[in-house]
């Protein structure tokens, strides 16, 4: 009987089932969207409930589908949008409010008022993070303060806490687990990344009972089963992380100082640092990678807001490319942008700069630009933005990133592909399967039942499409790079106008 990993990957916007065969070949892509709900401007939440229901019917569909029986699945893998928040009555399974999704702002006044420079410091030194409204513990505790009677229900202990990989796991399992992995305990901004234990400080200054936390577990081992009322069969979960350390996972990072880099709508990068935990100096966050047997390995992160999504605007709000794809041949029709830098701070600028109020700018006009010049700074743009988050990981690690392994829609592009590793002076490589994300929690699930033997197995298993080697010249190289320097400059909120 054929045995496959099923990979579930709870997204943002969409639930995707994934059956991976042994040979890391993808065999089955089940995926739906599901609502978006914003209550104000900038609150961004889901329906839990309808989170589960649509995770259950993907499943369920890629099985059917392709015609698998449940006792063909050796394990499932989970992986998931991370910092989401959902707090849920234990006994009737319902959630008390909508899941406070990681994009959502609606913190902000609750950061506030734990933004002081002590508290700030603690954070970082134990949790790796910054007081922001993206990770889960502001939400949390907005959750206990807005919604009537629930701080009483949880002082009774009948609340639980989860991110999307918890509550998953707490509905596969009939409600029997109440467990989330390192990756995305790392998330919360509650769990000590260095004792490995909940933080009794934290918890007590934001007044969140401890009870309601899930039991922190290994990203790799074999948790339980799930309902056998559910697919039929029971099935072994023994996978998670959160999506970006599953796609660092997925693409086999697991040498100190190795890097990947995701080009979606934004771009998330992360070094592996192993079994240090750095304190960033230069604007990025410490995570953890994932737990296995016990043992941690490190990650650096960090994050451009506006990556895919500046090629989306010159699509729909410019109108001057028709698809996402034609950006690379108008990039190909011209040497050089002309000397134009294209900024896109549309929403704030993030790692290294972290300035909320910087706004985009194209920089450089003349009548002798057209449209294929501000494509191609456009495309640029999202290379440079990567490359001074690549500076600031090698000033926080002391390593030199001498190759970068990329996936996410972008990654396609050739042209930003290479330009990314001229302007770098790094190899870049691409792989066949750019699912990496889906693939880092099968990996994770198959290394813990023996469907795979161990992390070199599953290094043999990756196929690269294409490697990506520096061809521009040092002096070309800096000077491009100064340019870009000035352009930022000019972007960012605290320069006079
Ligand atoms: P997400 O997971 O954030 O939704 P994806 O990984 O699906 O993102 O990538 C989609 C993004 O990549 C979009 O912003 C799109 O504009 C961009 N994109 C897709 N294909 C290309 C391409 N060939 N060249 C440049 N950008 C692209």
């Amino acid at each position: 009987m054929k045995k496959y990993i099923l990979s579930i990957d709870q997204g943002t916007t969409s639930c995707r089932a994934i059956l991976f065969n042994g040979s890391g070949i993808i065999e089955g892509v089940e995926q739906r969207e599901f609502e978006q709900i914003f209550p104000k401007s900038g609150w961004v939440e889901h329906d839990a409930t309808v989170i589960w229901k649509t995770q259950l019917e993907v499943i369920k569909n890629v099985l059917y589908k392709n015609n698998i029986s449940p006792s063909q699945i050796e394990a499932i893998g989970i992986t998931n949008q991370r910092e989401t928040t959902v707090l849920w009555d234990k006994n009737t399974g319902k959630p008390v409010y909508n899941a406070i999704v990681w994009q959502s702002r609606q913190t902000e006044e609750i950061c506030e008022r734990y933004r002081s420079s002590d508290f700030e410091n603690y954070v970082k030194e134990n949790t790796g993070l910054v007081v922001d409204p993206y990770f889960s513990a502001t939400k949390i505790k907005w959750i206990l303060e807005n919604v009537q009677g629930v701080k009483e229900k949880a002082q009774k202990g009948d609340i639980l806490f989860g991110t999307i990989d918890t509550w998953l796991i707490w509905n596969l399992t009939g409600g029997k687990l109440h467990i989330t992995d390192y990756s995305n305990a790392s998330r919360t901004m509650l769990f000590n990344i260095k004792t490995l234990k909940w933080d009794k400080y934290i918890l007590e200054k934001l007044d969140i009972p401890e009870s309601i936390l899930p039991k922190v577990v290994n990203s790799s081992e074999v948790y339980g089963k799930t309902a056998k009322n559910l697919l039929g069969e029971e099935i072994t979960i023994s996978g998670i992380a959160g999506d970006q350390q599953a796609a660092l996972f997925g693409e086999c990072c697991f040498q100190k100082g190795s890097v990947k880099n995701t080009y979606g709508t934004g771009c998330f990068m992360l070094m592996n640092t192993g079994e240090n935990m750095i304190v960033s100096k230069n604007g990025l966050v410490s995570t953890i990678a994932w737990g296995i047997d016990g043992k941690i390995e490190y990650a650096l992160e960090g994050s451009v807001f506006i990556a895919g999504a500046v090629i989306q605007w010159l699509r729909d709000g410019l109108g001057i490319i028709e698809s996402s794809r034609e950006s690379e041949f108008c990039a190909l029709q011209v040497k050089d942008t002309a000397g134009t830098y294209f900024v896109p701070a549309f929403t704030g600028l993030g790692t290294p700069y972290w300035d909320s109020d910087a706004r985009g700018i194209i920089t450089g006009l003349t009548r002798g630009v057209n449209k294929n010049h501000i494509v191609r700074a456009a495309l640029e743009s999202i290379a440079y933005q990567s490359a001074d988050v690549v500076k600031a990981m090698e000033k926080d690690s002391g390593i030199q990133i001498k190759n970068m392994c990329v996936d996410g829609g972008a990654a396609a592009n050739n042209f930003l592909m290479q330009f990314q590793s001229d302007i770098l002076g790094c190899e870049i490589s691409r792989l066949q399967v750019i699912e990496s994300t889906a693939m880092g929690a099968a990996f994770l699930a198959g290394l813990a039942t023996g469907f795979w033997k161990d992390r070199e197995e599953i290094e043999n298993l990756l196929i690269s499409d294409r490697h990506f080697t520096p061809e521009m010249d040092i002096e070309t190289r800096e000077s491009k790079l100064t340019g870009w320097k000035n352009a930022v400059k000019r972007a960012m909120s605290n320069q006079p106008l």
